[in-house]
């Protein structure tokens, strides 16, 4: 072996050993999800912070999981249909074709995937261009700006406005977070692909008024624009007077609308990581072709459970047994509760219309203790003193903001009310304790 042939070995195993993040995803290294979940576990804190629900799911939920596992069509172990197992499909479309006031064609208007998070990746990557904007309302769900971003795209930031009267008051509304309608339309131009909403908003627990949605879909018509709806609370509304309404069913929105749905949160069994993609077969193919070649098939079983429990719903979808019209209620009284504690211990809660999160000012109850600087936002502080201190989890607000809007929500953290209600007297008296420290 000569000189230079082992200099051309060193140079390409260098080449091997640069194990340094693509350049696309750097800027995106940091996860709310990853550092406080892991340190929620490693301090054995009680989680009033992470989105799941630490009691069982439905009981039909369990019963039909076995019933699958029992089986004898031993094809439910192997590879199913790449864009969704067939008998979840047309399950799906049975349940939400009245609700979107039209036929959905199970073959060719659902798309099935690993989860809401992958439903929102391929609607996001399928359709975006470097250079593309995308629209995003902040409070947002935290992986709609790494997915744009990672895309190439660039994200444009609009913040809900809390009405000033309802920041002095002890309690108020999620329906106090508004946008304002000018400086949206300020923000479509040529260059913009799309705009997520999330309605029942995580967060704020704000459910989007048909006023509001309907201006949103006018200046997507307007601007030809195309409209990623996560609906994944779509069942958890608290208000009769505040309906959950649908993006794609207003007036020439099914065109342009991708609606994203998650059976964890359908079904209260996050861990389940199924969700679905809803919409017109032209916007389908895009979100189709990131999806095939990236996961292809989700797994069969969690599908044909999934097809089962809305089979099962479909039965009764009119009466108030159907668990979407009484998971309401069951949440009700624990986010009343857990109001009601925040505000005593003197915090003050942002009742949520929808969903099942509080996001509450805690700047009285911390008082001076933590700041913000060039490092760190002071609610990421709060959150990591309770949590290594106190053993209550909880998640920083600032985490669901652009950086150049992060200050705005400093004095929020957000809480997850969907617990057993030990969990919740747990944390109620974790919190009362500090206070009167
Ligand atoms: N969108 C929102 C608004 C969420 O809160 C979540 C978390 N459940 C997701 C998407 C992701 O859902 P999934 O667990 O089905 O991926
Ligand atoms: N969506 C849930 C929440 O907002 C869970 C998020 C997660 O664990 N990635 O808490």
């Amino acid at each position: 072996m000569t000189s230079s042939d082992d200099s051309s070995k060193t140079k390409t195993s260098d080449k091997k050993s640069d194990n340094s993040l693509a350049k696309r995803f750097i800027g995106l290294e940091k996860s709310i999800w990853i550092e406080f979940g892991a340190l929620a576990i490693a301090h054995k804190a009680i989680n009033v912070g992470q989105g799941f629900i630490d009691y069982a799911p439905p009981p039909y939920f369990i019963d039909l999981y076995k019933e699958t596992l029992d089986d004898p069509n031993i094809l439910l172990h192997q590879y199913t249909r790449g864009f969704g197992h067939r008998r979840l499909v047309d399950a799906i479309s049975n349940v939400y074709s009245p609700y979107f006031n039209r036929k959905i064609d199970p073959l060719n208007e659902i798309l099935v995937t690993d989860g809401a998070y992958p439903s929102i990746f391929n609607c996001i990557h399928g359709f975006m261009n470097p250079g593309d904007e995308a629209i995003l309302i902040e409070p947002f769900y935290d992986c709609y700006e790494p997915m744009v971003r990672s895309a190439g795209g660039i994200p444009r930031c609009i913040t809900l406005k809390q009405k000033p009267e309802s920041t002095k008051a002890d309690i108020s509304s999620s329906s106090d977070w508004t946008l304002d309608k000018n400086e949206l339309e300020s923000m479509f131009n040529s260059r913009t692909r799309l705009i997520i909403v999330n309605t029942p908003n995580n967060p704020t627990g704000k459910v989007f008024t048909r006023e509001e949605l309907e201006h949103i879909a006018n200046l997507c018509q307007k601007h030809d624009v195309i409209c990623i709806s996560d609906e994944v609370y779509e069942w958890i509304v608290y208000d009769k007077n505040k309906k959950h309404i649908r993006m794609a069913t207003l007036p020439n929105m099914w065109e342009r609308t991708l609606t994203i749905g998650s059976a964890g949160k359908t079904f209260s069994a996050t861990g389940l990581k199924l969700g679905w993609t809803i919409g017109s077969q032209h916007l389908m193919h895009p979100c189709q072709v990131v999806h095939q070649n990236c996961v292809y098939t989700c797994p069969t079983i969690s599908q044909e459970v999934i097809a089962r429990c809305f089979e099962y719903e479909l039965k009764r979808l009119n009466s108030p047994e159907c668990y979407f019209n009484s998971i309401s209620t069951e949440f009700l009284e624990k986010r009343d509760k857990l109001v009601q504690a925040l505000k005593e211990c003197g915090m003050k809660p942002v009742v949520p219309d929808g969903g099942y999160f509080i996001i509450a000012d805690y700047s009285q109850f911390a008082g001076d203790k933590f700041q913000s600087d060039a490092d760190d936002m002071k609610d990421f502080k709060f959150v990591r003193y309770l949590i290594k201190e106190k053993q209550l989890a909880t998640i920083p607000v600032t985490g669901f903001y652009t950086a150049d809007h992060r200050h705005l929500a400093e004095n929020y953290i957000r809480f997850c009310f969907a617990k057993k209600d030990e969990t919740l007297d747990k944390a109620i008296e974790i919190l009362r304790k500090l206070k009167t420290n």
